[in-house]
């Protein structure tokens, strides 16, 4: 395994963009782990030691530095509690403790611990591309291939809303996880891709698929009652 230890984050997006087949190193937990998703044969740029790991408030904002594990961030008082609650998805108390939300963000999973919370919570991410530092939404972040570093995540501070989990056990992957924050809903359903959006009933437009988590109607049926149920 071949691993370059970048100096700057500038030098690790340079090296990103020069080998083709290549990932980030962050907290590691999908990188290094047997069976990941990312090619084994992928040579990794450390940038573990240069992600900020705090979380502040500036203003209005909420920010989340990447480098933060999701362990920090479910104990932080600073955070709204649907976040929190995402974050302690991860049922795992050592993988929390070292998994990054960058990671979390950058790898756009269909069972994903944060990106239904973040995407209700209207999330900016800061990134560091080859043309400089940019802010994007969330939401137009995870429909591009951006190979560029995430440095952090921003909400709006105060924000309020809930996240929902359904999984066979709190230790499984999740068969759907659901949320809502001041009328922004997404929902993550395994298979599927990621919806959100203002209308409570997104749902209906996902195409379902059945796997080992569940039947299309099973997960269907449990968007309907997570969303319509609360009305
Ligand atoms: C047994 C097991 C089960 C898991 N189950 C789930 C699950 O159900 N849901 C889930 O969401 N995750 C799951 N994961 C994956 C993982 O633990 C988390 O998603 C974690 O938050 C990834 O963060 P990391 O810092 O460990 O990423 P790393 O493993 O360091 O990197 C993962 C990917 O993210 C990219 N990346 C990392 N940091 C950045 C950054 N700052 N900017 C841009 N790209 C970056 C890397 O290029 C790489 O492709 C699981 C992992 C394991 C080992």
């Amino acid at each position: 395994m071949v691993i370059h230890q970048a100096k700057t984050l500038e030098e690790a997006v340079k090296l990103r963009h020069e080998i083709e087949n290549s990932a980030y190193l962050a907290g590691g937990t999908e990188v290094l782990r047997l069976n990941s998703s990312v090619d084994s044969s992928a040579e990794l740029i450390d940038i573990s030691a240069l992600l900020d790991a705090s979380i502040s408030i500036d203003g209005d904002k909420l920010i989340i530095g990447a480098g933060a594990t999701l362990q920090s961030i479910k104990e932080c008082e600073l955070v709204p509690e649907f976040i929190k609650d995402a974050a302690a998805f991860c049922s795992s108390f050592e993988k929390r403790n070292m998994a990054t939300i960058g990671g979390n963000v950058a790898l756009k999973r269909d069972d994903s611990y944060m990106l239904a919370a973040l995407l209700a919570a209207e999330a900016e991410v800061v990134i560091e591309c080859h043309a400089g530092e940019k802010v994007k939404p969330l939401s137009v972040y995870i429909s591009k291939n951006c190979k560029g570093v995430v440095k952090a995540i921003r909400i709006a501070a105060g924000r309020k809303g809930w996240a929902k989990k359904i999984a066979i056990t709190s230790s499984s992957h999740a068969t759907l996880i659901a949320a809502e924050s001041e009328g922004m809903y997404a929902i993550s359903a395994s298979g599927s891709p990621v919806a959100f959006g203002r209308d409570r009933e997104i749902y209906k437009n996902i195409e379902f698929v059945s796997d080992l988590r569940g039947s299309a109607e099973y997960k269907k049926y449990l968007a309907s009652v997570i969303f319509e149920g609360r009305r």
